[in-house]
Order: structure tokens, then sequence, then C-alpha cells
């Protein structure tokens, strides 16, 4: 899973121009980011060795191998892919082994929807083989189309359409008198993780959800579909888990403990995040007669989706039964892992990661991330045989059971926790691929690095660095405020990691620096999590010939060359102070904004405005009078911000001076200073309400799922009306990011010393 195809599709390209884009001139006499004058030509002549090695003949060849049959957990396919993976990892030298974890995975038993009035109508609930496309006939070996981890149930209730299933779209449902209590509803993919959707209509009452694929979204209204263009058909469904993510992701019965051997497991009916109702996702072709049966007022204009019928939001005549049942299994899921030893510094480590399940044959998610990481441990694995010699260690990981919900890495990360806070520098994660500007999202200590890399990777579309592109892109593509951003600011900007791929554990629950990579914004597609993301669907509408594929391989293998190789770790700080500038400007206006909306709605109802708006043949319900929100003090935020630029800049200052330095000994305990920098921004009680998610910086939104919350207890607070909750956050936010300028000061102290020398 991964965020890129949920984005809606018309914006995909502006997120990813948006990411990346243009600074000075960089030449290649100056000293690369974290090395000196004297060690920069060595480090650059290893990372022209290694760009040369990644191969579009061997991306394509191992992608057909990969995705040749359905490989999700628990299945023969995915058993053999983790071991043919170990099995290159092997050829080539690499000390690479399988970490197995035991993890419940539900499969389908009975899946039933039918409409049983005003009409009858039995949904399909199939996708059918398509003609020429090879591997789509698999029928015997794919899953069938469900959400994994929806509760077992058998309802039948009137039907409700909640456009996406957000709470806001409820507050519209509300002003038009309609409630979903004891009703089914039927939701759209898109505009949120689909986890949300149930969430929201189980807090609102509903007691059952269906989810579909609006043609609106992913289907006709943006280009033909498939097996004619790359756009969903009628038929194709979006698997995908609904586990409570934002709660906590990995195996729902081991929250915060890796899941092996006697490990103590939750019973199932106490896991928190298993589905209050059942949930199952359907394509528009099985939608339509649901939607088509549904009377009431006529849906507001944003709900309309592509269909051709009138959208009615109901409740009823449409009266539907859904029933759904799974077999609640433990499956084995096979990390595969292999260790380069550092030859300096061993106990640093550089994590480097990519999931290698697919909900069916999943060429595009995961496979086109999947084979850059096997191209890349291939071209590593030549560079050590010509000598190259890592200062710290190199990990790299290809995971599985990411689908269900980033089991394979959640549970590793969980079961080697306390190393992993010791030793681990930066963990760099990509998943599916895609063509056009390179997408960066990480945390901001790292962005004046991913900048110093993206201005080394040629585009191979147009021939200059994918940082020029992503300029250009930004330029014309982005906001006003990102196109001022990319004409005056050095260097681009980097997106927040909210949740949707297996950095999750890294960077919220241990406060590991993380990186998300990837390709995207030309291409678009409408076979996500279906049967249709296959071998023929990617050499046909993706990055056919795969030299993104390359490009990514170049991308994340000069990353990990240059994080394993740097004297001082290519961490800066400026950035990072800068973003939480922004960060706080946010949060301060979220609340000024609220209050003027409040006072303002207030005014209004006691001048009778919602009465006078409201037409008497389509009656509206006046929203409800609300308390105007409080002031809250946000002096401890400032303070801390003010520490934190004073010492980025110290930092920036002494790590410009070290590019002449002679004398590289003595740098472990800077190096120490820096890899332990991030693990301040977290809490070890975590979230409210959410104690794995540590990081007080970044975590998924409670309500967005794969978007990002920044400064989450804060923003959070104030979104939710949790005033007081939220004045307690800009204390703990405030506290972390004073001992994360500590140690910044510290670090910045620790060079200037090694400077003088
Ligand atoms: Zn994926």
């Amino acid at each position: 899973m991964h965020r890129r195809f949920l984005v809606s599709l018309l914006c995909a390209a502006f997120v990813f121009a948006a990411t990346i884009g243009a600074s000075p001139a960089v030449s290649d006499d100056d000293a690369l980011f974290g090395f000196t004058n004297a060690s920069s030509p060595a480090e650059r002549d290893w990372e022209s060795k290694f760009k040369a090695i990644p191969d579009p003949a061997i991306l394509r060849d191992t992608m057909q191998r990969l995705s040749a049959h359905p490989h999700h957990v628990g299945s023969p396919y995915d058993k053999q892919n983790a071991e043919w993976i170990l099995a290159q990892f092997k050829s080539w030298g690499l000390n690479a082994q399988i970490e197995t974890f035991d993890v419940l995975f539900p499969t389908p038993k009975e899946r039933v929807l039918e409409l049983m009035a005003p009409t009858k109508f039995t949904a399909k609930l199939q996708e059918p083989p398509v003609a020429g496309d090879p591997t789509s006939n698999q029928q015997s070996e794919q899953l069938p189309t469900y959400n994994a981890y929806s509760i077992d149930g058998d309802v039948t209730a009137p039907l409700v359409y909640v456009n996406y299933g957000l709470p806001k779209d409820y507050e519209e449902l509300d002003r038009h008198g309609i409630s979903v209590k004891g009703a089914i509803v039927i939701a759209r993919y898109g505009n949120s993780w689909r986890g949300i959707k149930p969430k929201v209509a189980a807090e609102h009452g509903a007691i059952g959800c269906i989810i579909y694929s609006d043609p609106k979204d992913d289907g006709y209204t943006q280009d033909d579909v498939f097996p004619a263009g790359p756009m969903r058909n009628e038929n194709g469904v979006q698997r995908g888990s609904v586990l409570d993510m934002p709660t906590y992701p990995g195996d729902p019965l081991t929250p915060g403990v890796g899941a092996k051997g006697n490990v103590k497991r939750l019973a199932i009916k106490d896991a928190p995040t298993i589905t209050k109702i059942p949930v199952l996702p359907i394509s528009y072709g099985d939608a339509q007669p649901l939607l088509k049966a549904l009377t009431g007022p006529m849906a507001p204009e944003s709900f309309r989706g592509g269909l051709p019928i009138p959208y009615h939001l109901g409740p009823g005549p449409a009266k539907v039964h859904l029933k759904l049942q799974f077999n609640w299994d433990i499956k084995p899921v096979y990390d595969v892992v292999f260790k380069i030893p550092g030859s300096e510094s061993p106990d640093q480590w550089i994590v480097r990661g990519n999931h290698h399940d697919g909900w069916v044959n999943g060429a595009e998610d995961p496979i086109s991330g999947q084979i850059a990481l096997l191209e890349e441990a291939r071209a590593l694995s030549i560079l050590l045989k010509e000598g190259w010699k890592p200062k710290r260690t190199i990990i790299y990981c290809a995971w599985d059971g990411e689908e269900p919900m980033l089991l394979g890495s959640t549970e590793w990360a969980e079961y080697h926790a306390e190393e992993l806070k010791q030793h681990a520098a930066i963990y760099i994660n990509t998943d599916g691929n895609g063509r056009g500007y390179l997408g960066v999202e990480g945390s901001h200590s790292l962005e004046k690095f991913v900048n110093s890399v993206a201005r080394d990777i040629n585009d191979p579309e147009k021939n200059i660095s994918v940082w020029k592109r992503g300029k250009a892109g930004r330029l014309v593509h982005g906001s006003a405020e990102e196109k001022k951003d990319a004409r005056s600011r050095p260097d681009l900007r980097i997106g927040a990691l909210g949740s949707g791929s297996d950095y999750t554990a890294f960077i919220d629950h241990l406060g590991i620096s993380s990186l998300n990579v990837g390709y995207g914004g030309e291409d678009e597609g409408g076979i996500y999590h279906s049967i249709y993301d296959d071998f023929y669907w990617y050499t046909h509408f993706a990055d056919k010939d795969f030299i993104y594929g390359r490009a990514l391989s170049q991308t994340v293998g000069t990353m990990v060359m240059r994080f394993a190789d740097a004297d001082v770790l290519p961490y800066d700080f400026s950035d990072f102070a800068d973003t939480i500038h922004r960060y706080t400007d946010e949060v301060k206006k979220l609340l000024k904004d609220r209050q003027e909306e409040v006072r303002n709605r207030n005014q209004d109802l006691d001048d009778g405005v919602y009465t006078a708006i409201s037409d008497p043949r389509r009656p509206t319900v006046a929203p409800k009078k609300e308390e105007v929100p409080p002031f809250l003090n946000f002096a401890p935020l400032d303070n801390a911000q003010n520490a934190l630029d004073r010492s980025a800049e110290r930092y920036t200052k002494a790590a410009k001076a070290f590019a002449s330095t002679t004398s590289t000994e003595k740098l472990q305990p800077l190096n120490d200073q820096l890899m332990l920098a991030e693990r301040k921004l977290t809490n070890a009680e975590g979230l409210p309400r959410r104690p794995w998610y540590q990081h007080l910086i970044y975590a998924p939104g409670f309500y967005t799922g794969y978007g990002a919350k920044t400064l989450p207890g804060v923003r959070e607070g104030i979104e939710e009306k949790r005033y007081a909750e939220a004045e307690k956050e800009i204390e703990r936010v405030s506290t972390a990011l004073k001992n994360y300028a500590g140690a910044v000061d510290e670090a910045a102290a620790t060079l200037e010393q090694a400077v003088k020398k």
C-alpha cells in the first residue's frame, strides 16, 4: 500500500512536483555534504561506479518473475518470492537470512451483498479475467475482493450515501437531517485512508459499511479504462486493510512487541484495531444499482461522482443485506534481511526497505519498488568486491505483510526496538514506483541531504538533474507559496510522513529519522490493489522501459552510500527549524480561524440566517451553537523555537567550516550525538489515546490515516475541540523541541572542537 494512488489522481502530479525542486549551482569541486574536500573525490568515484550498474533489462525480468503469480501473505508464491529474493542476495555474496513472524491475517470465508428492496440485485464481487492479460486469469490463486480486518457480520438495513465518509461529510448529512444510526453506509474511496471510513461510520451509529471506487476518482472520468487504458474498469475492486492503523499498525494481537514464538497475544475480540462494523469494498459496476435505488435529498455537489445517475443521499428505500465471514488464521510473514558490516562504525546502522508482498500480482505495488531495491543490492555487492568499504553497517530489508497493515516491518522494528533505537541512523523506504518527478517525504533534519542527493541524479527523460526537474514542476504546478519557495529558498521542501508504508514503525514508534522516496506524477492508474495491477498493466501504462526504476535505484543507493560513508552524518537542522516555524504558525492560525468561524456562526444563528435560507421544498437543518474556543498559551512553543533557531544556526556554521578540515578522527561521539537527536522528539507515553505513536512532530492523522498531522497532539486537540489537551500538548512538544535543540547545540560544540583540531 502506499499513498500515491490514494491522493486524488488529479493532484498526483502536483504532489510530486511539489516535493522536490532549485538552488545555487553546485560544482563537482565542492565538498559533498557530510564529507571534507579531501574525502569527497573518493566518494564521488564510488557513487559513479554504483550509478552505472542498475539495468532496466534486469529490472524488467525481475518484475516479471516476482509478479508472475499472486503473492499475498500466506500464499505459496509469497514464500517462494521470499526464498528467491534470499537466493539472489546470497548469490551476490551478501549475508542474508529470512526472519519469520506469526501474525493474525484474516481471509474471506463468505461474502454476500444483496439489494433486498425496492428491487433485487446480487453483487458479483468478482474481477473477471481480461483477454490479452496473461495473469488476470489466475483465479484459484487470487484473494477474493475484501477489506482485511473487517469484523464478521450479518446485517440488513436501509442504505445511506456518505460521500468519502469523513467527519465533515457527516456534518453535511446533519444539515440535511440525515442520520446513519442503524443504517448501512456506502462511501466512495479516496480523500482519506480507507480505514477511516468504517471507523467514522461506526462512530455515527452505522451497522455496516460498503466502500466503492467511483469512476470520477480513478475510472473513466480520468482516462480510458483497463485494458484499453490505465484506469479502473467497472469490475475493478480496491482490496485493502481497514485495521485502525492510526491507533497502532502491525499485528493487531501483539501491539508494541514482535509477534514471534510464545509472545503473549490478545484475544481477537479484545484487539482494539479490528473494525467495529463489517466492511466490504466493491466495484462501481456493483455499486451503481445500489446508489441508483436511493431516493431522499439530492446529494450536494461535492458528493456527486462520475456515474450517469442522480446521486441521492437516502436513507432507503434501498435496503441491503451484507454478510461477511472470515478465516481468522495466524500466518507467517517472511522478512528477507541482509547486513553489510561497517568497517569503521559498525554500531551505526543505515536501514533500507521495501515490501515484497502484494494484494494480488502487485506489479506496481510493491514490485516496482522491490526491483529497485534488488538492483541496489546487486550493485552494492559489486562495489564490495571492487574494494568499497562502507564505514557504517548497511541493513537491507525486503518486508512481507505490508499490505494487511505493515506487519513485517512493524513486527521486525518492535522485536529489534532496543538495538534500533541505539544504532539506527536512518531508515529509507520505497514502495510502488512510477514515472516523472522525484517525491520525498521524511524527517526535515534530512531535507538538505535529500536535496544534495537529488542534484546528483539524472532525470532519464530530460537529462537534467531530478532536482532541477522537480524545481521546474513546482514553479509551474505549485501553490503560490510553493512557487515563491522554489524561487527563493535554496532547498526544495520535502513533505511530512503520515503513514501508508513501512517507514511507520521506524519514525513514529522508534523516532528514527526516515525517508520515503519514489517517482511519479506522469502516470495515472486505476488498478491499485486489484488483479489488474500486473506485469501487463505495468509494461503498457507505467514506467514501461524501467528507466525510472533505474533512477530510483540510483537515488536510494546513493542515499545509502552517502549515509554509510560520510565523515559527519549529513543531518542539518536549519531546514528543520524553518519547518517547525511553519507548523507553529499553522496551529496558531488554526485556532484563530476556529474562533472566528464559531463566533460568526453563532452570530448567524442569533440573526436567523439559517432559517432564512432553508428552502421549504428542500429544507436544511441549522447547525448547533457552540462555545467559542478559548485562547491557548503558545509561548512555550515560541521559546522552544527560539532555542532551536539558535542551535541550528550554530550547527550549520560549524558544518560549513568542516569541509576544509583535514583530520576526521574522533568524529564517533559527534555521529552518535547526531544519530540520537531525532529520538529527543519522541515521548515514551506517546500521543493522547494512542501510546504506540511516540513522535511528537509527525503522525498519521487520527481521521486522515495516510495524511500527516504535524505537531499532532496540538493540531488534533484543536481540531477535535479538546482545548485543555491541546495546551498540555504544547508543553510536551515544547519540552521535546528544547531537548532536541540542546542535543543540536552539543553536536555543534563537538563539531567546533573537531574543526579546530
Ligand atoms: Zn505497497
